[in-house]
């Protein structure tokens, strides 16, 4: 383990541009997953994405099984 302490950080969403916390929880969930980089988006524009990209691919499957 390094001795790196993490720090909260503030980051930009490139969705709606509001300032948003990357916490030390969410940094760590993400060394665990072994994502390098940052959020883009904060955590409403996250979802909201998610879900969108959610429904792209319900569409997709819907049309693949006609
Ligand atoms: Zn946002």
């Amino acid at each position: 383990m390094s001795e790196d302490k993490l720090q909260d950080k503030f980051l930009i969403c490139i969705d709606c541009g509001e300032e948003f916390v990357f916490d030390i929880a969410a940094q760590e969930y993400f060394i665990e997953k072994g994502w390098l980089e940052d959020p883009k988006r904060c955590k409403m524009c996250y979802k909201k994405h998610k879900k969108a990209q959610r429904k792209n691919a319900q569409q997709f499957e819907n049309r693949a099984h006609h």
